[in-house]
């Protein structure tokens, strides 16, 4: 996510190394260079002078301590101002009325009924009872799509195939959800490639006549200004209360992120990082700065972790690893565990310093298969007990796996050095830390 953007402002800060002070030339050089990074990042041009004037600004009047080098002033003070640009506080969204409504709007390809199907997954995770409305009248295809979606989240879908008219469609909806319990729908609408006033007149009506609690606007932040124009074209038609930013996981830009607040003036509510119905996040403009300046981002990390992690089961994990018992079942279960948390490359950029460390190795998802493929080749038997595997067994395994008998191996040493340091790990807990260690 970002790494342009990220790199690009690195450098920036590296104009100051060696400088002892901030100077009146020094800072304008690289207030210079961030404007340039964030242009070139595609963030409105107003955006990008008004907040590099303030930067600037700011580091002159700000007293350098003696701990801090001007180069990590200034990224302190550019974290500080990418947060305000980017609103502060996280937002919320409003959950008023029974049933709350939410409505979706957006054009089409932005990630509409995709997100509308993880917002159903995120707040039937609150324990709530939830209703999905298919309103997009002109794409059968799109019904069918939410239908699929609802099934993988578990939750209903209200269609009505034969009716055109989305405001009656949403009224139904709504009487339906209050007989069956149903305390929030989301409706999501029908989208068009481009803006057109048909569709406008056909949000603004199915609006009025529902009044939701809450109007969420999708858009793909990989269209970088165009994404900030459209939504500017939608917010002064429908007054919309926040904005979805989709497919991140793709941008590595985040002119879009940075700028869609200050030019619309509505909050960013939430971020899409993937297909997957569980790749949604929360938007807090603290955590985006820190990611767009390389700081990492451990809490959102933490966070998806325990969305993922069972405690139970990490309990029962916990033991086995104690008492030596971790096998090959266990592994392919956190590796399936670990999948679930977003993409790998994701996932090492919320660690700190990681992201810049790890550019230019080919990080992707596919890096799991031959492990994956090596485990599944395995008997349950063997799975279990993992001492089992003689040589015959491994040459099995190869073949069966489509790997070679030095991947089967490699495996089955890296495994069998992990088991070992868990010994010695537990031996050294049960005599307690040695003092050297201590601090
Ligand atoms: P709609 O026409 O606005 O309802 O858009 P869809 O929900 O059908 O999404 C369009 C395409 O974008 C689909 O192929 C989705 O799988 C994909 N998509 C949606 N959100 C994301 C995302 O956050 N990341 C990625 N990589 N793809 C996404």
């Amino acid at each position: 996510m970002f790494d342009n953007l990220s790199q690009k402002l690195d450098k920036a800060f590296k104009t100051l190394k060696g400088q002892g002070r901030i100077t009146e030339i020094n800072v304008a050089t690289t207030a210079k260079e961030i404007r340039k990074a964030l242009i070139d990042a595609d963030v409105n041009y107003k955006v990008a002078k008004s907040v590099t004037d303030d930067i600037k600004e700011i580091a002159l009047g700000r007293e350098v301590l003696i701990s801090v080098s001007p180069g990590q002033l200034l990224v302190k003070i550019t974290h500080e101002e990418l947060t305000k640009l980017m609103g502060g506080e996280k937002q919320e969204i409003s959950l008023k009325g029974d049933p709350s409504v939410i409505l979706i709007a957006g054009l089409q390809g932005s990630g509409k009924t995709t997100f509308s199907g993880k917002l159903a997954a995120y707040i039937k995770k609150q324990n709530r009872n939830v209703l999905l409305v298919a309103c997009d009248v002109y794409r059968p295809a799109a019904i069918d799509q939410l239908k699929v979606l609802g099934e993988q989240v578990g939750v209903e879908v209200y269609t009505e195939p034969d009716n055109k008219k989305p405001v009656e469609i949403s009224k139904n909806a709504i009487e339906y959800a209050k007989k069956n319990n149903k305390k929030v729908v989301i409706i999501d609408t029908a989208g068009r490639l481009a803006i057109d006033e048909q569709m406008m007149n056909e949000i603004a009506e199915v609006k009025k006549a529902i009044q939701p609690s809450e109007t969420l606007f999708v858009v793909d932040s990989m269209t970088g200004q165009d994404a900030v124009n459209t939504a500017k074209a939608f917010n002064d038609r429908i007054n919309f209360d926040g904005v979805v930013l989709t497919k991140l996981d793709g941008d590595t830009r985040g002119g879009a992120a940075i700028s869609i607040r200050a030019v619309v003036e509505k909050p960013i509510k939430f971020i899409s990082t993937g297909e997957k119905m569980d790749a949604l996040d929360v938007f807090y403009p603290e955590r985006m700065a820190s990611r767009i300046l390389g700081m990492g981002d451990v809490v959102s990390l933490v966070e998806r972790a325990q969305q993922v992690f069972d405690e139970e089961e990490t309990k029962k994990l916990n033991q086995k690893l104690r008492k030596n018992q971790f096998n090959f079942e266990d592994f392919l279960n956190q590796i399936q565990q670990i999948k679930k948390m977003g993409s790998i490359k994701d996932l090492v950029g919320m660690i700190p310093g990681m992201g810049k460390m790890m550019k230019d190795l080919p990080i992707d998802d596919d890096a799991f298969k031959p492990i994956e493929a090596i485990i599944f080749s395995m008997t349950k038997e063997e799975r279990e007990n993992p001492d089992l595997l003689s040589g015959n067994r491994r040459n099995r395994i190869a073949k069966g796996s489509g790997t070679s008998i030095q991947q089967v191996n490699n495996l089955l040493k890296q495994f069998e050095d992990m088991r070992k340091m868990m010994k010695s790990m537990n031996k050294m807990q049960g005599k307690g830390i040695p003092p050297n260690m201590k601090n």
